[in-house]
């Protein structure tokens, strides 16, 4: 590995992965004009992928994984290739492409094979099998995995086999799934049983590989799933010794990690009959999965709140989860569609250069054209990853690469955190696609009311963030202020008649934190306490808002 990118590795071992892909872009970045250039643009873009799939930014990964795979393809480096397309694969199962997913998968696993290079073979065995498994072919999933796990012990590698475990362990807890009927009983018990058992000490094994390897993602992971398995099996004290565990790793582990933690931890609270607890971490779960836009746990999670609310013959709360449960359940296969679209998009767009680079590899002279041509390619990929699809603004990737960027200039700078107020409302009143057209006129009121120098982001959902590079906290409100009264004024019954729309926005500024990171948590406060006093309003510095409206109201508009 590039020395470069083994800060950003270890990073997302330890859970920091929005840092790590801010990282390893930055590397991909700075390239250009480096010795090894589009060998180090390769891994950058490798590494980024990776990242993106464990923060389930699934489309993202895929545009990274692309211009990483074209890379290497055009230097003949057939096991980077290999992984590449097996990252590829691995993502297009995640949007809900498995029959491309197998193509890519078998073309990985057919160049590790002829590079002959073992941990490129037993990554793309490993992909091959989890492609059988999500295609629901699980005895052949279970006989690409086995052999991914023997290649791994054979090798060594703590990281990789750790996480090989992961997934045979996954697979043999499936075969539940196979076996049983809709009516939940199950046909072959004592095989369902036995599978599940060696589940459970195939996740124990990777949760001490990953554990001893430092990898506290892997480890988190197992520890959820070792906590299902033995709920499965009915030793719910397995299960709550498993997640207390968990709750033991130092390290945040991201939002996915906290949701599926949640998520375990409320069903075993349900399987030992603590109903009023695990609503409550029912709820906390849904909400934050709601925060991080996570559906995959987020629907499930709803689901099981409306169970747990019947159970308690609170009806009308088991009825307002259902109706969430469906209309999350929706809007994952609409999102998903409209994944699979946009990439289907950017395949096309890709395509000719594609066609162009493989033309100048066969020609002796085409080297320089070649090289062009995969660079025109990596800047394409590389700038629809960092835009947001639904505003045209730069998402939040692009934000973490900003706030990299000002820790390094030293540059007093302001940063607001914009929210639209009440919008689920919106949402819940209108429709989704009226809540959409509020979104994408929000942005462009934004880009309208901002200056040129100022930056500004689609942080995700109805929350914006503004960068004000040079600028002083007074005048960051000021702008603020005006951006407020803009979006307050504008008017909206040309969207829908009952329409309004307002922004509560907290305001911080460099000089009050030691980091990029602090200041967006100060603004993120005062973003918080903008809410509860009322909304649609500015919350800044107190000893600003004392000046200008007195002790109590720390709010000006
Ligand atoms: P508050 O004033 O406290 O901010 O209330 P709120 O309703 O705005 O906040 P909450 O976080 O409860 O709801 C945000 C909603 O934004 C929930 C989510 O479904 C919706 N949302 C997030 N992303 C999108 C999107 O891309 N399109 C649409 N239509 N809605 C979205
Ligand atoms: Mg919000
Ligand atoms: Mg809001």
């Amino acid at each position: 590995m590039p020395p470069l990118l083994a800060r950003a590795w270890r990073l997302s071992c330890t859970g920091e992965v929005e840092t790590a892909l801010a990282e390893a872009q930055r590397v991909h970045d700075q390239a250009a004009g480096e010795k090894d250039e589009s060998f180090l643009r390769g891994m950058a873009a490798s590494h980024m992928a990776w990242y993106c799939f464990m923060l389930a930014y699934y489309e993202e990964g895929i545009l990274h994984v692309l211009s990483a795979r074209d890379l290497f393809k055009a230097r003949g480096d057939k096991p980077r290739e290999s992984w590449s397309r097996c990252v590829h694969a691995w993502l297009l199962i995640e949007i809900g492409a498995p029959n491309e997913a197998l193509d890519e998968a078998m073309l990985g696993l057919g160049l590790a094979e002829a590079s002959g290079e073992d941990t490129a073979i037993a990554f793309a065995l490993n992909v091959v099998g989890v492609v059988f498994w999500m295609l629901r072919q699980l005895d052949r999933a279970l006989e690409f995995t086995e052999r991914s796990v023997e290649l791994a012990r054979r090798i060594g590698i703590d990281v990789d086999l750790a996480r090989y475990l992961v997934n045979l362990a996954g697979i043999e807890a499936e075969f539940w799934h196979a076996t049983h009927d809709d009516h939940g009983t199950t046909t072959r018990p004592d095989e369902v049983r036995r599978r599940m058992e060696r589940a459970v000490l195939l996740a124990s094994e990777a949760q001490e590989r990953s554990s001893a390897a430092g990898d506290a993602w892997t480890e988190r992971i197992s520890l959820c799933n070792i906590a299902e398995y033995e709920l499965f099996l009915e030793r719910p004290e397995n299960a709550a010794e498993a997640l207390s565990k968990w709750n033991r790793l130092g390290g945040g582990g991201g939002a996915r990690s906290q949701i599926y933690y949640l998520f375990a931890l409320g069903k075993l609270q349900l399987a030992t009959n603590e109903r009023e607890l695990a609503v409550g971490t029912l709820r906390e779960c849904a909400a934050t999965a709601a925060d991080a836009g996570d559906l995959e746990i987020g629907v499930p999670c709803c689901r099981s709140l409306a169970e747990a609310y019947g159970g308690l013959g609170k009806f009308e709360d088991a009825l307002y989860w259902h109706r969430e449960f469906h209309a999350r359940h929706v809007r994952k296969s609409t999102d998903t569609s409209q994944i699979r679209s946009r990439v289907a998009a950017i395949h096309y767009e890709t395509n000719q250069l594609r066609t162009r680079i493989e033309a100048e590899r066969s020609r002796a002279d085409g080297l320089e054209q070649m090289n062009k041509a995969l660079a025109q390619e990596a800047k394409l990929l590389m700038h629809a990853s960092m835009e947001d699809v639904l505003t045209g603004l730069p998402n939040r990737r692009r934000l973490e690469r900003a706030l990299l960027d000002v820790e390094s200039e030293t540059k007093v700078y302001a940063c607001a955190m914009m929210d639209i107020d009440r919008f689920k409302l919106v949402n819940d009143t209108f429709s989704h696609s009226v809540g959409d057209d509020v979104l994408r006129q929000v942005a462009a009121l934004l880009r309208d009311a901002t200056r040129d120098i100022d930056q500004l982001f689609r942080y995700g959902g109805e929350e914006f963030v503004l960068l004000m590079n040079e600028t002083s906290i007074l005048a960051a409100s000021k702008i603020c202020r005006r951006v407020q009264d803009v979006i307050r004024g504008w008017n909206w019954s040309l969207i829908h008649p009952d329409l309004r729309i307002t922004l509560s926005i907290g305001v911080a500024e460099s000089e009050e934190a030691g980091s990029p990171a602090q200041v967006m948590s100060i603004a993120d406060e005062r973003l918080y306490e903008a809410k509860h006093t009322g909304r649609d309003r500015v919350v800044t510095r107190g000893r600003f808002a004392v000046l200008h409206s007195g002790p109590t109201a720390p709010l000006l508009h």
